[in-house]
């Protein structure tokens, strides 16, 4: 499922710097959830290695393994009355009706990397599903398919699809600690998406819990609930155990390159540019820009453009490609490097080519990526541009031209200097951006979009964001939840309403 009509090639990332425990107890109320998980499951060892509640020694870093937005660790935000870590997708069930008997929520986690943390948070009595030991991938190289689990990373994709063929690939995201779970059931997109669309687009079946229990494939849940889960967001349906993937083929030899020109030297021009061309030009070839804060030469503050390019292809078609598209951006041949796919990945991962791949499969990879946003306090938003925008709309202030900020200090002072400055952006950027709705992206989760009350909400009030992230999409994805989950059990702040919530 497309999440909005725009073209994928018109999405327009600012990616721009800014430079700048002891959690509320909450051991009560889980002991009747723990006693009906004991009733359902085979055996007290089998839950034993499962389960975690605040008293257990292993709660707290089994809980922060995956957090990875730092402003989510803090002592302010909430803790889950207990974590599950099922081993098996015939335990999960259990935990769905064990939560629901007991009046608990379920959030589900595959790799953690929600924006706004709501896998990990919430203000209810909660359940943590934690779908780490569920990261099982299968790959049929003749039939080109792969089955991969809900608690696998991509990186982990990534790898093991590499270990089968050179040709072979799969056109997921850059950061490759990012779940499986939570990226495929918003959509998805990653370097290759000109050529092969969304994560979305590549899935052919999935295996789905539902709220009875009841453990559905594609056949059984339907094409409509099918057609939710790719792209609506997994949470509100329930629990995603699997995909199943469509493989892609892509020339034994790519070619990346990573170029960046300060504001000296003609970065805005060239950024300006780049809106375009950058949207016709050959399926094969992407460019992204990132723009953050550098010191120049002298010294100076100044601001960089990076443009960083994947080319399904060799350097000498590339070179041939850029000379009549976008001569002015000056890339040389001793700019580009001709890697394997698996080598772009680690490129777009934050790694150098020459690293060994099997650092993608790390969740916690001890070689850093120099990805930042894994390691700091992060507040994103994202804007959909459909109209190129002016040089003076880019010189209008271009060191507000952000979407994301990231800053290494804890504290509200740093949180909060960088959290308003993101919105203030966000106003700056309104007349650039996509109108009527302005448009957002729900794997880039924004909660100042609007949010639940504590339970349910209306149709009307979830309209708010619902259309923001879906366009008319949403009043599908309302009536699917509506059939799927009439109780409206899986739930969360930015969750799809019932039809006739009022
Ligand atoms: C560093 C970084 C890089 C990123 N890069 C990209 C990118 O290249 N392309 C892109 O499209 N997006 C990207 N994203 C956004 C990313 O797709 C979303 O944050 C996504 O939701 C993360 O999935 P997760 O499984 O890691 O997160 P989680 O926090 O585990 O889950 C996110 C949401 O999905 C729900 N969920 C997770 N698993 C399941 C499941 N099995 N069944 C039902 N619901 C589930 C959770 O409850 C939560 O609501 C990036 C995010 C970060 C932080």
């Amino acid at each position: 499922m497309k999440t909005t009509s725009l073209s994928c090639s018109s999405l327009f990332i600012f990616l721009v710097i800014l430079s700048c425990s002891s959690w509320p107890a909450q051991s009560h109320g889980h002991h009747d959830f723990l006693r009906c998980l004991s009733l359902h499951l085979q055996n007290n060892t089998e839950i034993s290695s499962i389960v975690y509640t605040p008293n257990n020694p292993s709660y707290l870093s089994i809980l922060r393994s995956s957090i990875r937005n730092q402003r989510f660790t803090s002592a302010s935000n909430p803790r889950p009355h207990v974590i599950v870590t099922p081993m098996h997708e015939s335990q999960i069930p259990a935990i769905v009706l064990c939560a629901k008997e007991n009046g608990m929520q379920i959030r589900t986690r595959s790799g953690g990397h929600d924006y706004e943390g709501l896998s990990y948070r919430s203000k209810v009595p909660y359940v943590v599903l934690d779908l780490v030991n569920l990261s099982e991938i299968t790959i049929d190289v003749e039939q080109k398919t792969a089955w991969v689990q809900a608690g696998a990373i991509i990186g982990k994709l990534y790898y093991k699809i590499s270990q089968t063929s050179r040709t072979l690939a799969f056109p997921a995201g850059a950061c490759p600690t990012v779940g499986v779970g939570g990226l495929f059931s918003g959509g998805g997109y990653g370097p290759m998406l000109r050529k092969f669309g969304l994560v979305a687009d590549n899935i052919v079946d999935a295996r789905l819990i539902d709220v009875e229990g009841r453990i559905l494939d594609r056949k059984s849940m339907g094409e409509d609930l099918f057609w939710a889960i790719r792209g609506g967001g997994g949470a509100s349906f329930g629990i995603i155990t699997a995909w199943k993937l469509n493989l892609v083929t892509v020339p034994a030899t790519l070619t990346i390159f990573s170029i960046s020109r300060t504001l000296e030297q003609n970065a805005t021009e060239l950024v300006h540019r780049w809106q375009y061309i950058a949207p016709n030009l050959p399926d094969d070839l992407l460019i992204l820009i990132s723009i953050g804060p550098v010191n120049s030469s002298t010294g100076e503050k100044t601001i960089q453009a990076s443009f960083g390019s994947l080319f399904l292809g060799g350097v000498d078609t590339l070179l041939q490609v850029l000379e009549q598209r976008f001569p002015e951006l000056g890339v040389k041949r001793e700019d580009c490097v001709e890697v394997s796919w698996i080598q772009s990945a680690l490129f777009f991962g934050g790694y150098s080519i020459k690293e060994s791949p099997q650092v993608l499969t790390s969740r916690n990879p001890q070689i850093r990526s120099t990805l930042p946003i894994i390691r700091f306090y992060f507040k994103a938003k994202l804007d959909y541009v459909q109209e190129p925008i002016s040089v003076s709309g880019f010189e209008g202030n271009l060191y507000k031209i952000q979407q994301l900020a990231y800053w290494d200090e804890s504290g509200a002072e740093a949180s909060g200097t960088s959290i308003s400055w993101v919105r203030k952006l966000y106003s700056y950027m309104t007349p650039y951006v996509s109108k009527s709705p302005r448009a957002a992206y729900i794997n880039y989760r924004d909660l100042d979009l609007g949010v639940n009350k504590e339970g349910n909400t209306s149709y009307a009030q979830a309209s708010i964001w619902g259309l923001k992230y879906f366009k008319n999409n949403f009043k599908k994805l309302v009536r699917v939840k509506t059939t799927i989950d009439p109780s409206n059990f899986f739930r969360n702040e930015q969750s799809i309403p019932l039809r006739y919530s009022k």
